[in-house]
């Protein structure tokens, strides 16, 4: 079998992403290479907005949160790898951008041309089906492997 060359990593920066992010580092272990984890930053208002545009806040209110929220998620990102044991030099790149989930990650995985994914089994969503909406989604037109890491019993 091919060693994987381009490994992503989607967290959702819940407590799961440090078992999520641990998987994928074994694996780039075992096929000699690096990680890029990214965490995708979803405004509540690019839903809201669409139904109901009475509900839109400022502008300038709306800007502040998305970078606070963004701040918000850096920070947690580091948080997360520095928690990371990064053996044999393996290098970690990381990003916070913002949009839908889903459709940012497989954005992402062409534009990085990534040959594994990896994401939890489940995030914020869907904890009583087989697996999460966003984790369903990579899983169903990913471009590449993916691999789920099982995060609930
Ligand atoms: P969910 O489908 O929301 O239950 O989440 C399942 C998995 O999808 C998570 O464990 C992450 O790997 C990934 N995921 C969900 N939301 C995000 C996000 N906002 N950014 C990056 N990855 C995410």
């Amino acid at each position: 079998m091919n060693a994987y060359k381009q490994i992503l990593v989607a967290v959702d920066l819940t407590e799961d992403s440090y078992q999520v992010c641990c998987k994928a580092i074994e694996v780039a272990g075992e096929n000699r290479t690096d990680i890029f984890i990214i965490h995708v930053v979803e405004f509540v208002y690019q839903v809201s907005v669409a139904y109901d545009p009475m509900f839109y806040p400022a502008f300038e209110d709306l800007a502040k949160n998305e970078e606070e929220l963004i701040k918000l998620s850096e920070d947690k990102m580091h948080d997360l790898i520095a928690k990371l044991d990064k053996k044999e030099n393996l290098q970690v790149k990381s990003d916070v951008i913002s949009g839908i989930p889903k459709t940012e990650i497989l954005r992402l995985s062409e534009e990085e041309q990534s040959d594994l994914i990896v994401c939890g089994s489940h995030g914020r969503s869907g904890f009583e089906l087989l697996l999460g909406s966003t984790a369903n989604a990579i899983l169903h037109h990913a471009p590449c492997d993916v691999l789920a890491v099982r995060t609930k019993k």
